[in-house]
């Protein structure tokens, strides 16, 4: 069962490609070998963990157990000693199921249950045909006493227009109970929406960003398992937000449907 997004990158935003300097630009939207570009798995599952712990905070949810991601890996004399190092499944609720971010976001003791797409480049969205794509922006910074540009300070960078990416997230393990899937969907959806930025440059507004469309897909037989179908609507988000918040209230949430 996959959970597929649209974003919509509306401002410009660096490539990170082989024209750039490492360092100069960040590699938020990069270009495979054969020119496409695409977001990686691993920025976008960093981006909406964010999102997704910024909700849990705002909710009173944060389980103030997933710290451990921010630092290395404890060695076996730290773990007693330092509370940051705390974790699901190891010194912390280790006879419960982890909580939900870890779930959804693994860490070193929690098992994988879901599995991140890339974001894969759909098309620009311009409205405009006659635009170039990808200008490319050469910078420079003279240097005040030569009135020369030092070859270190000069560097290129591909500039990407608004485009449009799709991805998923499918849940790759068997079905938890209905209230801890209702949990984990509800969190990963109410993340999505939260998205408002792509990469680390903020100046003038680049990268901004949000998700556009969000749809539930199913696959193989697995249709009874779920309580409701959920469709792109925002009722029905209102919906599973709801029984997130609530923890998950089957019956409340048949009974809204119709
Ligand atoms: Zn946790």
């Amino acid at each position: 069962m996959r959970i597929e997004y649209t974003l919509k990158v509306e401002a410009e935003y660096h490539i990170g490609s082989g024209l750039t300097q490492p360092g100069l630009a960040d590699e938020t939207i990069v270009r495979r070998h054969d020119g496409q570009l695409f977001i990686p798995a691993e920025y976008f599952r960093g981006l909406l963990r964010d999102c997704c712990t910024q909700i849990l905070y705002w909710t009173g949810n944060y389980k103030f157990c997933c710290d451990a991601a921010l630092y290395k890996a404890p060695v076996e004399g730290e773990m007693v000693q330092s509370s940051v190092t705390k974790t699901c499944g190891l010194n912390y609720r280790v006879n419960e199921a982890p909580c939900v971010l870890c779930r959804i976001f693994v860490t070193t003791f929690a098992k994988k249950s879901y599995r991140f797409s890339d974001a894969e480049f759909e098309k620009f969205d311009c409205g405009d045909e006659e635009f170039e794509p990808v200008p490319i922006s050469t910078h420079n910074r003279i240097d005040p006493a030569t009135g020369r540009v030092p070859q270190d300070l000069l560097f290129t960078f591909e500039l990407g227009k608004p485009a449009i990416f799709k991805g998923y997230i499918e849940r790759v393990e068997p079905f938890p109970k209905t209230e801890l899937l209702l949990e984990e969907f509800g969190l990963i959806i109410a993340g999505l929406r939260l998205i408002e930025r792509i990469g680390k440059r903020s100046a003038r507004g680049w990268g901004w960003a949000y998700v556009d469309q969000i749809s539930l897909a199913l696959r193989g037989g697995l249709k009874d398992e779920l309580p409701v179908q959920v469709k792109d609507s925002p009722e029905d988000w209102r919906v599973w937000l709801k029984a997130f918040l609530l923890g998950g209230d089957e019956s409340e949430m048949v009974a809204s449907e119709g």
